[in-house]
């Protein structure tokens, strides 16, 4: 039954997935049901002086190609996009499938206010985005180009009718159940027997004004640099972590999500695990919102919130802003830090499982349009039409010599 799945052109294939970092496209890799490649009628090939890398193979119902980047940036991005739209000219609809950093609170979701916390592991689907790097640097401000932002601010028709049924009870539902399940297909795949959820006590979100440097600790005392400027941080800071730097965890900011848990089994780290996979906390949460795109790693809770007040964005990453205006696109993240200072790789892999196992629930959903029947495929009809009728005159002429005893 694949092969009828299987595109016979190039130019078939209406969803591209593309990934930046090498943690993305592995969780991507692992989610896909079929990959056609090698020699032969598996070759798609690709346009001349098209630089790219490509795997095609399905996902559920729908033939995919999944495009590798080079690099991260919008430049490198806008790059890749150029080059995919030279080989596959029938994309409809691409997704930017990986890791980005999280807002902590959603403010445009006016539904539900547990739903507002944005968690490390969560998911977000973009509803449009914001190029925040894009404009001009004045003295006290950066200004965007308002021109520009018009271009990008929002995804076509067929997309926004798609993310409002998305976003509607059934399928946000279906969706949200789906994803744990894809997870342990990806759990279960050779190289993927350690991906776990790293646990709601590395789930560390710090008040904003709360930053990154060394701090007054038994081991290590406050550097000068970091001491004398309240907002300053050493070269040596940033490259350690928040134990090493002495980051204090009473500066947390409490999460009414995670707190459920930790009252729930009386703050008892052993039984806090066990609860995690009994009450699926490790089940991320979907948030739909406009997502801010630039060349910049967002490592500022303070222009984090800023930006996040001025554009009502919930998530920032670094790969989408190059492609959106060549394709219609969607950004489907995992969060794996929240944009401040204290990042650190802890989420990444679990965050990638996580969007990976979103897209696929996605594509789950996403209908493709019926097409017209192809020239060459009325072409091939008819020459099997033309056959079917040469051999039914060559039987009937047989026929009829065999019973008026004359040789054919
Ligand atoms: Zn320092
Ligand atoms: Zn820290």
């Amino acid at each position: 039954m694949a092969i009828l799945r299987r595109p016979y052109y190039r130019d078939d294939f209406e969803i591209a997935i593309i990934c930046a970092l090498k943690v993305e496209f592995d969780a991507v890799e692992a989610l896909l049901d079929e990959v056609w490649e090698g020699n032969g009628s598996h070759a798609y090939g690709k346009a001349p002086g098209d630089p790219n890398a490509y795997t095609t193979g399905l996902i559920g119902k729908h033939p995919v190609v999944l495009t590798y980047m080079p690099g991260v940036g919008k430049t490198i991005a806008g790059n890749v996009a150029a080059s995919l739209r030279s080989s596959f000219l029938g994309i409809k609809l691409c997704l930017v499938v990986g890791i980005c950093g999280g807002v902590p609170e959603n403010k445009s979701d006016e539904d539900d206010e547990e739903d507002d916390e944005i968690l490390l592991g969560d998911i977000i689907i973009s509803t449009g985005i914001v190029e925040y790097d894009f404009g001009h640097q004045y003295s006290d401000q950066v200004v965007r180009n308002d021109n520009h932002k018009e271009i990008l601010s929002r995804p076509n028709h067929e997309i926004r009718a798609f993310l409002a049924k998305m976003g509607g009870y059934r399928c946000r539902t279906r969706l949200i159940e789906n994803i744990p399940l894809y997870l342990a297909d990806i759990s279960a795949k050779e190289g993927f027997g350690t991906l776990r959820y790293p646990g709601a006590d590395q789930d560390k979100l710090f008040e904003p004004t709360y930053i990154h440097k060394h701090h007054t600790s038994k081991s290590q005392p406050v550097c000068v640099d970091c001491k004398d400027r309240y907002d300053a941080t050493c070269d040596t800071a940033l490259g350690l972590s928040c134990t090493e730097n002495g980051c204090d965890d009473s500066k947390q900011v409490t999460r009414k999500r995670l707190e459920k848990i930790k009252h729930a089994v009386g703050g008892s780290g052993a039984s806090l695990r066990a609860l995690e996979g009994e009450m699926g906390i490790q089940s991320p949460q979907i948030h739909f919102g406009a997502v801010a795109s630039g060349d910049l790693s967002m490592m500022s809770a303070y222009h984090r919130d800023k930006i996040a007040a001025q554009d009502n964005v919930i998530a920032f990453e670094m790969t989408a802003a190059g492609i959106w205006d060549a394709f219609p696109t969607v950004i489907i993240k995992g969060v794996c830090n929240y944009s401040d200072s204290h990042k650190n790789g802890v989420w990444e892999r679990y965050a990638a499982a996580t969007a990976a196992a979103c897209m696929k629930g996605f594509l789950r959903e996403w209908i493709t349009a019926d097409k017209p029947v192809r020239r060459d495929a009325v072409e091939v009809s008819n020459d099997y039409l033309h056959f079917m009728n040469l051999w039914s005159s060559t039987l009937a002429m047989i026929t009829q010599a065999r019973f008026s005893g004359k040789r054919p």
